[in-house]
């Protein structure tokens, strides 16, 4: 199956496409759970290319990828058309009856009959007429057909390059290509989000972080504070999740030793928190040990976290069980329809699609345009769109009473109550499936 980047007419860009392909396709074999994250993101940008595709293109990837499927002939077309013109009409249900009718006049040479097996996106949502093991589907359908077709063909291309590494070469290459094969894949590329308030970036102040909660965290961060106010207390790998990510939205260490301070100084005496806990918060922001300007964790490696007893650290998405995610999307607000969604992006487990999906229900409809990489990149995105032009402190403030939106309007934010806010208090009614009781630590 040739990629549409291979109808780029610049040779260069054909053959940086093509290199950087095959290492992404070696670092990613390696697992199944790397192999299925990079199918997923190989469709996405290969259904977007072949989309941007002039017609005849689409022709030529289709005809090179041996996808000959012939058109209906018109006595098949006659026999099934009242029933492609209903399936039609519940596929797309915003189709005019104008449309439909445009659609239906085109005739038999635009819809084609296909294996049913190879296009499994469309029969799932139920968008093609079924008869005889045959999908029958329009000419605007192809892209899922191409895009299943590439799938599969990827999808074994990795399988057959990960047994191949792991059978020869990951042992030939130990000292050389394995490290760097490796790592690859653990790597994030993008912003780090180091000490924001260090670099004189906008910062937050501690008075805000409670209406920041309730408006601007991912739901990992949302967990975390909701527990640390609950509880006081949270072990450590939670405490450097949350740490780090407050030192990244630019909270200064002073205010960030103020805040846990507040925080677990209600279980324990002080002196005991500064043995135990300062140290790490210093260390946090480089004032002690090695003294590296250590970074927030990106969204892979929050994913990658596996809280045990007691932990709350990881992302929800991955680690609560349907019925906790369904509480915590009803805590962000989010409408029925938009929380099956998430939960359908959870099942696939694509948990960070399904945090873009959360993003987008809780921020009136809009995206965040990068996709969610990073909780600090998600709290940034979501505080351009409440705080547009670096107003921020005061959308904070504002967000006590409800946050403007990007029109202007009020988004649909819970109110911060006292110092805690109410969608906190609902995420506190959460308990994991995992979760027990602790002893601090
Ligand atoms: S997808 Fe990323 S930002 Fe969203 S909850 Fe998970 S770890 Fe946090």
């Amino acid at each position: 199956m040739p990629h549409p980047a291979q109808l780029d007419g610049n040779e260069e860009n054909r053959h940086r496409d093509a290199v950087s392909h095959f290492v992404v396709r070696l670092a990613y074999c390696r697992t199944e759970d790397l192999r299925r994250w990079l199918l997923t993101q190989e469709c996405h940008l290969f259904k977007h290319r072949f989309e941007e595709l002039l017609p005849t293109d689409k022709v030529a990837v289709m005809e090179q990828a041996g996808l000959n499927y012939a058109t209906l002939d018109a006595r098949e077309f006659n026999d099934v058309k009242n029933q492609l013109e209903v399936v039609q009409r519940l596929a797309n249900p915003t189709l005019t009856a104008i449309g439909l009718r445009e659609i239906m006049n085109e005739g038999h040479s635009s819809f084609y009959a296909v294996p049913f097996e190879e296009v499994p996106d469309l029969v799932r949502q139920r968008k093609v007429l079924l008869r005889g093991g045959r999908a029958y589907i329009h000419r605007t359908a192809l892209t899922s057909l191409v895009v299943g077709a590439f799938r599969s063909q990827l999808s074994r291309a990795l399988a057959i390059t990960a047994r191949k590494w792991n059978a020869r070469f990951a042992a030939e290459e130990a000292d050389r290509l394995a490290p760097i094969v490796e790592s690859l894949s653990s790597r994030y590329l993008g912003e780090d989000y180091t000490g924001r308030a260090s670099d004189g970036g906008a910062g937050v102040a501690l008075a805000e972080l409670d209406a920041l909660a309730s408006t601007s965290f991912p739901l990992c961060m949302r967990n975390l504070y909701s527990h640390l106010k609950d509880a006081h207390h949270l072990r450590h790998a939670g405490r450097m999740q949350l740490g780090l990510f407050l030192k990244g939205i630019g909270l200064s260490l002073e205010d960030a030793m103020t805040f846990w301070r507040a925080e677990f100084c209600k279980k324990i005496p002080n002196d005991q928190f500064d043995k135990q806990y300062s140290y790490s918060i210093r260390h946090n922001y480089g004032k002690e040990g090695k003294r590296a300007d250590y970074t927030p964790y990106s969204c892979m490696k929050v994913i990658a976290g596996t809280p045990g007893t007691g932990e709350h650290h990881g992302c929800p998405y991955r680690t609560f069980s349907e019925d906790n995610l369904r509480a915590a999307l009803r805590g962000m607000r989010l409408s029925g329809p938009a929380i099956n969604d998430v939960l359908d992006k959870v099942k696939g487990k694509h948990f960070q699609l399904a945090c873009g999906v959360a993003f987008a229900a809780s921020h009136n409809g809009c995206e965040c345009d990068e996709g969610i990489q990073h909780p600090n990149g998600y709290f940034s995105a979501s505080r351009k769109l409440l705080a547009p032009q670096g107003a921020q402190k005061a959308a904070a403030g504002a967000a006590v009473g409800g946050a403007a939106g990007p029109s202007g309007g009020a988004l649909p934010v819970t109110p911060a109550v006292g110092t805690k806010t109410a969608s906190v208090v609902a995420l506190g009614d959460i308990t994991p499936a995992h979760e027990g009781e602790h002893a601090p630590e």
